[in-house]
């Protein structure tokens, strides 16, 4: 055998989506990406990726579930949680404790929050104080514009909606930076501690009502009040975040790549979501998850340390005439979550042969965690086994990837909440550049690809 041959039957090699896949499914890779965009405009919180979640799944046949409830082969239903956290299931032919087959991405993504008494002004302007969300670099969260999304629940106890900087016509919000004239100390200090936590308050105003103290606040106050109805007051039974105003758009003059906010992990939850919607006739029981607090350790009853996927399964385990324990021991689960895209101009923080590499399809992680496999699920080679199978069975182009140099961090997701309850799990996903950044960055066929692969667990 010629040695060319030879190294081509024997060795592994990454290949570019571009190289493997036929013009067709770059095509549809370029489609799918159209709608996920779409999702990600109308998904810029936990609560709203739920909201535009359930338009989806109900425009699919999906009803609402609640505990307690009997349930028949075919059933499409879902579990709105608190808002926050959403659980698709359907309920397949098969023996429901040949176990259920698991997706679970999150749905909040890190992004600046605002205190419980923000408002204050400070020489001709008025502020919201904040208290930063999961893992930012605070330096890229100055100077851009900004947006604010939540609700304010108001003394009456009824709930206001609140949305301003999406809008064309809309304000947008900001962050002061520094000019670089002046700037000559905060130069030599590191990155990581240059902006402190309490610099980065929210510019809302400027323009005074009357001339006594206060006058810029009251003046901000009353747009809000004339706005939502809302007071001082109500600030501390709100939950608002500060999010990049931009939209999600296409990168690279070939519109290859699409760059916005909230890719980690709505690139994940997308494609999951639109999976177990597509694969409802398989006879596997399925279930999608969104969960949320992954950004901040997947605590809270909305989180993946919550005892209710658990209930759930049981719920289910117990309408179905099954038992639970048995039907844990056999599910399989995709932790949807992403990992970092090994990025040349960074090089000297990846490990390249074990880097995911952009445009080379979804990516398969055995392990995350730091310091030497601390806090990580670390999937069993069999289970992984049995997902290169579901793979290959249905031509998902895929790698092996882990998120960089040994030594240099680290990061986790839920696989090891979900692995505590003998589930087999094992993390797979988008990968990402410039992750947590304001504006990420991630490739439409790699994209495509997650979606394909949520598709071959949900049927394999
Ligand atoms: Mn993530
Ligand atoms: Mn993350």
């Amino acid at each position: 055998m010629e040695t060319k041959e030879l190294k081509e039957q024997l060795f592994y090699k990454k290949q570019s989506v571009y190289e493997k896949a036929d013009e067709k499914a770059i095509d549809a890779a370029y489609d799918f990406a159209v709608d996920y965009m779409k999702y990600l405009d109308d998904a810029k919180t936990e609560r709203e990726a739920v909201d535009a979640a359930i338009v989806i799944a109900e425009a699919a046949g999906f009803k609402p579930y609640s505990l307690g409830q009997a349930l028949n082969v075919g059933d499409k239903l879902y579990y709105n949680n608190r808002g926050k956290n959403l659980f698709l299931f359907t309920i397949g032919s098969e023996n429901l404790e040949n176990g259920i087959r698991i997706s679970a991405a999150h749905i909040d993504s890190p992004r600046i929050d605002i205190k419980p008494v923000p408002l204050y002004e400070d020489e001709g302007m008025s502020f919201l104080k904040t208290h930063y969300y999961g893992g930012i670099r605070k330096y890229q969260w100055l100077a851009i514009p900004l947006a604010l999304h939540g609700v304010v629940i108001k003394a009456d106890g009824t709930s206001v909606n609140v949305v301003i900087g999406e809008d064309d016509n809309d304000p947008v919000l900001y962050i002061n930076d520094l000019l670089p004239h002046l700037a000559a100390n905060y130069n030599t200090k590191p990155l990581g501690s240059a902006i402190e936590g309490e610099k980065l308050n929210i510019l809302v105003g400027s323009r005074p009502l009357g001339n006594e103290d206060n006058a810029i606040k009251l003046n901000t106050m009353k747009i809000l009040n004339e706005k939502y109805g809302i007071v001082e007051e109500d600030f501390l039974t709100a939950e608002l975040s500060i999010v990049p105003a931009q939209k999600a758009r296409d990168v690279g003059l070939d519109r290859s790549l699409i760059g916005a906010y909230g890719h980690d992990d709505r690139v994940c939850a997308y494609p999951a979501l639109k999976a177990i919607i597509d694969s409802a006739d398989s006879e596997h029981t399925l279930m999608c998850i969104l969960a949320d607090k992954e950004e901040t350790g997947s605590d809270g009853n909305t989180g993946m340390q919550s005892d209710f996927m658990m209930d759930l399964i049981d719920e289910i385990s117990i309408a179905r005439g099954a038992n639970p324990r048995i039907v844990r021991a056999n599910s399989k689960c995709l932790s949807a979550d992403v990992s970092a895209a090994y990025d040349p101009n960074f090089a000297e923080v990846f490990e390249k042969r074990n880097s995911a590499l952009l445009s080379c399809g979804v990516v398969l992680t055995k392990y995350t965690g730091s310091r030497g496999k601390g806090s990580t699920n670390d999937a069993h080679a069999e289970f992984i086994g049995f997902v290169r199978r579901a793979m290959a069975e249905y031509g998902v182009i895929w790698q092996a990837g882990e998120l960089g140099r040994v030594d240099v961090g680290g990061g986790g997701t839920v696989a090891k909440y979900i692995s505590m309850h003998n589930i087999d799990v094992v993390d797979l996903g988008v990968p990402v550049i410039a992750m947590h950044a304001p504006f990420e960055v991630i490739s439409k066929v790699d994209l495509y690809e997650a979606y394909r692969a949520f598709c071959a667990f949900c049927k394999f």
